[in-house]
């Protein structure tokens, strides 16, 4: 064995520095006195030091230790890697799919909170396997007012409301198939479908589509005149829910019974009507309260229109009706006269109105009287009955003069709507 040649010469001189540090700090001690001592010279090169050992191993003796704790190591990572294996495999199968389910939604164009609510609503496969995607579901999915019964709505349209919403059930509860409704909804205006309300059930769904694309540039949300004849009239008839209530319904679908008398009729003044008419109480005031407005408007001395018809009894309306028979035949006749029953004048809250400036009731029409009220009557409660453009909904030629009473809240949200009473009735109004 070698020994280190300069081990001890370092030895020797790390005691020399010792020495010297401590003898440093003895001194630099200010109270310290150096005590005179005798000490002998040493010469500390000259000092034996023992022999140092350096441990060292021969590759000989070291190597098959070494291998033999490498050959555990092997057997211990194949078991190891066996194990890891598994479990990736048993947590890749539960995560895997799911991540790659996630990303092809994110594909689809779905943000990360509506990814979320797809997974919370369990519709990941739905929507993957049918490639769905819809902006409308993308935005809406996360809010609150989202509404899951109607996924289909969402995914077929650009946007949504509660009306839709409700005419989308009110078609389904009509007889329509869903198919036929989301096909409406993904090509039709809202309120190109809620003539459907009063229509028969039309069996031609693409044919009905296809028929009011065609009148789309003539139509508007104020007309809506179409190629096809979609209504029976009183082919399907009903007595009215609500007879005796302002918010009644009376169409050729819908009729009063035939001893029904308003409750509360009263007699009109002449200022406000010809002679010998009564009205419903509450549409009297509502009604002279109007004809006061429209006077001041006009800023006139006198009436600026009357009422020249108001509530007709039941045996009126049939002798009416009977007369036209007679004369044109059963056909012809519905198209003048409602029949008994159906006439809104026996509700009490109708009025044919005139004006006293411009001719009388069939010019009623071409009146600055018939303007004003266009965008004012509702203000008394009063809606236009049978508007010009809306025939083929209510069953009736355009009537100028026909104005009918339903209180101010209602015929507030009618004028609104833009809609006919007969459709907001059929949407908003009946179960
Ligand atoms: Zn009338």
């Amino acid at each position: 064995m070698e020994e280190k040649p300069n081990v001890q010469e370092e030895i020797v001189e790390e005691v020399e520095e010792t020495v010297e540090d401590t003898a440093e700090e003895i001194i630099e001690d200010e109270d310290f006195e150096l005590p005179k001592l005798n000490l002998p010279k040493v010469d500390l090169s000259k000092i034996k030091l023992p022999k140092i050992k350096l441990p060292q191993f021969k590759k000989s003796e070291s190597a098959p230790k070494q291998t033999k704790r490498v050959k555990l190591k092997k057997s211990a990572k194949i078991l190891l890697a066996v194990i890891a294996a598994l479990i990736l495999t048993v947590v890749g199968m539960l995560t895997i799919p799911g991540m790659v389910d996630r990303s092809n939604l994110k594909k689809l164009g779905y943000s990360e909170e509506a990814i979320e609510k797809i997974y919370e609503l369990k519709w990941e496969g739905m929507i993957l396997e049918g490639s769905l995607y819809s902006d409308n579901l993308n935005n809406s999915i996360t809010k609150e007012s989202f509404r899951k019964e109607f996924i289909d709505l969402y995914l077929n349209t650009d946007s949504l409301t509660n009306d839709d919403f409700l005419l989308y059930s009110k078609l389904i509860l009509k007889g329509y198939e869903k198919s036929d409704v989301l096909s409406m909804f993904s090509a039709l205006e809202f309120w190109e479908m809620t003539p459907l309300l009063v229509f028969d059930y039309v069996e031609d769904v693409t044919a009905y589509i296809r028929d009011v694309d065609t009148h789309r540039v003539v139509n508007s949300q104020s007309a809506f005149t179409l190629s096809g004849n979609y209504i029976t009239y009183y082919a399907e008839t009903e007595q009215t829910e609500n007879q005796g209530s302002i918010e009644t319904m009376v169409n050729k679908r819908y009729y009063l019974s035939s001893d029904y008398v308003p409750g509360s009729l009263e007699n009109m003044s002449v200022v406000y009507a010809s002679k010998g008419l009564t009205l419903n109480a509450e549409a009297y005031e509502a009604f002279k309260q109007m004809c006061d407005a429209a006077k001041t408007a006009f800023e006139a001395k006198n009436p600026v229109m009357y009422a020249s018809s108001a509530y007709r009894d039941y045996t009126y309306q049939a002798d009416l009706y009977d007369t036209y028979v007679r004369r044109y035949g059963e056909e012809e006749a519905d198209t003048i006269a409602a029949r008994p029953g159906h006439s809104e004048h026996q509700t009490g809250l109708t009025v044919d109105i005139a004006s006293t400036t411009n001719g009388g009731l069939s010019k009623f029409g071409e009146s600055q009287e018939y303007q004003w009220m266009l965008s004012n009557a509702h203000k008394y409660g009063w809606i236009l009955r049978y508007p010009e453009g809306k025939e083929d909904i209510t069953g009736y030629s355009a009537e100028p003069w026909h104005w009918r009473y339903v209180g101010t809240d209602l015929a507030t949200k009618i004028y609104n709507s833009k809609l006919t009473f007969d459709e907001y009735y059929m949407l908003y109004m009946v179960d």
